[in-house]
């Protein structure tokens, strides 16, 4: 299997050295050449299988033959070790046919771990063959940095700098990422927002110069293929419970950056039978408003409820309007090229195949709240706010009743609670067992000003021999 950059003007890479990419040097993101399509046989094959045995089957064709089978299936089984719930992905029923499908079981409590658990296992094996060593450096807003520095903790190849905006991310969240002990971890609190972290971190990728001689950077957003790929098996996964693939299902997915639901994208096209997609925005709704009137428009960004939806424009995006576009890499590259200075729309006959896949809402703080309150009512189930956005998108487009609505949990209620406690909830939700002592662990970062040479200098003395 290869990967081509949706831009063109890149070579195309395996499975190994899109792992250890972010961007295609050409400004664009990879993509397989061709996607893997089953039979409805084939799928029903693989309906009983578990979780980890199913995420082999799926992901298996991907790596392109670059790892051997016995080690896949070893890291794969060693990926989901650290998930509380035996079902790793557990469904809970909401009403007749309304589903809610927990991702958020991992050790951070988002579903981030799904990919993130993985990503850190693959680069640590590929590079520990190539006998090399990594660094990897992110900026995070919340839940990305917690969940790439759970899964990198144990990687001796990996040296992971994290920075998140100086006291602009919630408790939990800080502490999730600042009490996890490991000589490779660093979290830089930079002074700065979330925009200037995420500066640093381009400029950084950019010139890579202040790195000791023979490392690089590796990127661990949602534009590092691997992600995504990690994330299809739990709709698949899902589907099955519910009767696939003798029944066709529905998702409904809270979107940020469109990597979740660009998972689900792929599962449909390789035969999964999805019936809807719902791409659920909060205020920050670029895409709902481009996927209901074809206008792909910036606005400034707005601090919701759901911060890690928080968006202004939506990276994974390029990589499902190069399939909207029949693959047109230079119609692609003008567009996004585009889209960054003007307001667009595409050709009707692109457009004409967005709105083929995808449903779309866009949900408020108001109506977060409310979400969560009436569900609370209803059932005693406590949604956070991502995850409350999914299920007022899943009820306002939902087109048939007799189809299984699934919606993704992205978050569980506890990382969120002055959101859950604003819409009522009597206290703040009490954390999962295994993180009963957050509060009480020791913290580690520092504290750096947003100076690219004050960065540097913390990496470069930080970085182990
Ligand atoms: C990251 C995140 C999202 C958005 O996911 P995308 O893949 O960026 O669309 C939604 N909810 C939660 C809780 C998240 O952490």
């Amino acid at each position: 299997m290869k990967y081509i950059s949706t831009r063109g003007k890149a070579p195309a890479l395996n499975f190994e050295d899109v792992l250890l990419t972010g961007l295609a040097p050409d400004g664009g993101l990879y993509v397989p050449e061709t996607l893997p399509e089953y039979s409805k046989e084939q799928i029903a094959a693989w309906s009983s299988l578990s979780y980890t045995d199913l995420a082999f089957q799926i992901i298996q064709p991907f790596i392109g033959g670059c790892i051997p089978d016995d080690d896949l299936k070893a890291i794969i089984d060693d990926t989901y070790v650290d998930f509380r719930h035996p079902a790793i992905a557990p469904l809970v029923q909401l009403d007749r046919n309304e589903w809610i499908l927990e991702l958020f079981q991992g050790p951070t409590l988002a579903f981030k771990d799904f990919a993130l658990q993985m990503l850190g296992r693959l680069l640590d094996y590929i590079v520990e063959r190539r006998q090399q060593k990594v660094v990897i450096m992110g900026a995070t807003s919340g839940d990305t940095g917690s969940a790439a520095i759970q899964g990198c903790k144990r990687c001796s190849n990996i040296d992971i700098f994290i920075l998140h905006p100086y006291q602009r991310v919630s408790e939990v969240q800080r502490r999730q990422m600042t009490t996890v002990v490991g000589d490779n971890i660093h979290n830089i609190a930079l002074r700065g927002n979330f925009d200037h972290c995420q500066a640093m971190v381009k400029a950084s990728f950019a010139d890579q110069s202040f790195l000791p001689d023979g490392r690089q950077l590796v990127a661990v957003n949602s534009i590092n293929w691997a992600r995504i790929m990690a994330q299809i098996v739990y709709y698949f996964y899902a589907a099955y419970a519910v009767g696939a693939p003798d029944r066709s299902v529905s998702f409904s997915v809270p979107t940020g950056n469109f990597g979740d639901i660009y998972a689900g994208y792929l599962a449909k096209r390789m035969g999964l039978p999805i019936e809807q997609l719902v791409v659920a925005t909060n205020q920050n709704d670029i895409l709902h408003r481009f996927i209901s009137a074809n206008k792909f428009e910036k606005h400034e960004l707005q601090h919701t409820l759901s911060p890690s939806m928080d968006i202004v424009m939506s990276s994974n995006f390029e990589r499902m309007l190069f399939d909207c576009y029949d693959r047109d890499s230079a119609a692609i590259a003008d567009l996004m090229q585009r889209m960054n200075t003007e307001t667009v729309s595409i050709p009707d006959s692109a457009f004409a195949k967005v709105r083929g896949l995808f449903d779309s809402y866009g949900v408020d703080d108001a109506a977060t709240m409310e979400t969560i309150a009436s569900v609370y009512d209803a059932s005693e189930y406590l949604l956070d706010p991502h995850s409350a956005i999914g299920v007022k998108a899943a009820r306002e487009c939902r087109r048939n009743t007799a189809t299984p609505m699934i919606t993704l949990a992205t978050a569980h209620p506890a990382k969120f609670p002055e959101a859950v406690m604003k819409a009522g909830y009597p206290h703040a939700p009490a954390l999962p067992h295994h993180m009963s002592d957050l509060f009480d662990l020791e913290e580690r970062y520092e504290v750096v000003d947003n100076n690219i040479k004050d960065v540097h200098a913390f990496i470069a003395v930080n970085i182990r021999a």
